[in-house]
């Protein structure tokens, strides 16, 4: 029995070095959803609030306790409030002396203020650890558990055992670690996220590039050729036939482009007879715009659904216009000129391409009433 307790104890032991307490001051959108996953991943969730009676929706399983109370409880600290409201930190500062403190800030404009968020708040607390990180995952990613696609999360700090703790953290949460070195590097990291479309470059000139190239290509096929050899003028379809031509291909191109560098990889590896080696540069760029490139193939397979719906309302438009002229014409020139004229004015060549047409019809018409007996 006592053996049993013991080693009991030794796993609840192991466990709580595996999965160390963390506190999180601010029981904000970010606050919650971190805690929600750290929870889920086993680390015991404190946190620290101006209200702790007051805060709703947290993650069930989570302790909340005032500022002070919740920080002796743990090493680690991640601070989920905005910077504008870091000066409560200061009435705690003898309490967060060797504290690892993380800050996961971000900004509202680039270079929003002289020093990084993190570096204001090593100088507002000297003898708190201060780490960077997290600042580029959202609240929404953690709590809907789609990280899938990208699960680097960015780690900067000047002290590197505090920073591999929070490494560690952020390892047990699933996500890919990167050490950005030091404190300097803060600023950088609170710059990403608002960074507008940092790996769209590439995509858009592709996409670009394949453009022009079916547009020519196109308008060459579509409509000089008929231009020149038959003469026929059939530029009206610059408008919605030719861009409707260009938007699948190069959406299946782009696409392509999407599970091209996979299978690459996998054959560099098969050659290499190993998967630990890294990717050339142009091939590691090409398979992280792949999720750009997949949205940019989106957004064309999405006009060429547009541009097909319009095609038959077109269509349908022209049909009736030229039905209700050819009705009109008919009503007029039989009225005007009876069918002997009719063979007269066809005869002459003397009238235009509509005209023409028009005769031709009301003769086939003429034809079939006389083969049906009726004339
Ligand atoms: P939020 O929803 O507004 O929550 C901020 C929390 O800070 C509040 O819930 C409050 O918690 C606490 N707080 C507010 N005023 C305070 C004050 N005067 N003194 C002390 N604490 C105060 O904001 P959030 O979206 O969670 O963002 C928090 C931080 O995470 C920000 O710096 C943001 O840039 C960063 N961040 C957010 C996201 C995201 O997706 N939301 C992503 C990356 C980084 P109590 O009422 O419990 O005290």
């Amino acid at each position: 029995m006592k053996k049993m307790e013991m080693s009991e104890k030794a796993t609840v032991g192991e466990n709580d070095r595996k999965r160390e307490t963390i506190c999180i001051f601010g029981t904000g959108d970010l606050g919650r959803s971190l805690g929600m996953r750290l929870l889920q991943s086993g680390h015991p969730v404190i946190f620290g609030s101006r209200n702790p009676q007051n805060s709703t929706l947290l993650p069930s399983g989570a302790q909340v306790l005032t500022h002070a109370d919740a920080l002796k409880e743990s090493k680690i600290i991640f601070l989920a409030v905005h910077r504008e409201n870091y000066d409560f930190l200061l009435a705690l500062s003898n309490l967060l002396d060797g504290k690892v403190l993380v800050d996961v800030s971000n900004n509202l404009r680039m270079n929003q203020y002289p020093e990084s968020n993190a570096q204001y708040l090593s100088q507002l607390l000297p003898k708190a650890i201060v780490v960077k990180g997290f600042n580029t995952v959202s609240a929404w990613a953690l709590q809907s558990g789609s990280l899938d696609a990208n699960t680097q999360v960015f780690v900067c700090g000047d002290d590197d055992k505090s920073k591999q703790q929070v490494m560690d953290v952020a390892r047990s949460l699933g996500l890919t670690p990167l050490d950005r070195g030091s404190l300097q590097a803060a600023k950088e990291m609170e710059n990403y996220p608002l960074q507008l479309f940092p790996m769209w470059r590439l995509p858009l000139a592709i996409a670009f590039g394949l453009t022009v190239f079916f547009f020519v290509y196109c308008v060459v096929i579509d409509v000089i050729h008929p231009y020149v050899t038959k003469n026929r003028d059939v530029s009206y379809k610059l408008a919605i036939s030719v861009p409707n031509r260009i938007f699948p291909n190069v959406s299946l191109i782009l696409l392509s482009l999407v599970y091209l560098p996979g299978v690459i990889a996998a054959f560099i590896q098969l050659h290499r007879g190993t998967k630990y080696k890294r990717f050339p540069n142009w091939l590691d760029r090409w398979m992280l715009c792949r999720k750009q490139l997949g949205l940019v193939a989106l957004a064309y397979a999405f006009l060429h659904v547009l541009y097909t719906f319009i095609i038959p309302t077109r269509i349908s438009v022209r049909w009736r216009w030229i039905h209700s002229m050819i009705v009109e014409q008919l009503k007029f020139l039989q009225r005007e000129t009876g069918k002997q004229r009719l063979a007269e004015l066809w005869n002459s060549k003397s009238h235009n391409a509509g005209v023409a047409r028009t005769i031709k019809t009301l003769m086939t018409f003429y034809s079939i009433r006389r083969s049906n007996g009726q004339d």
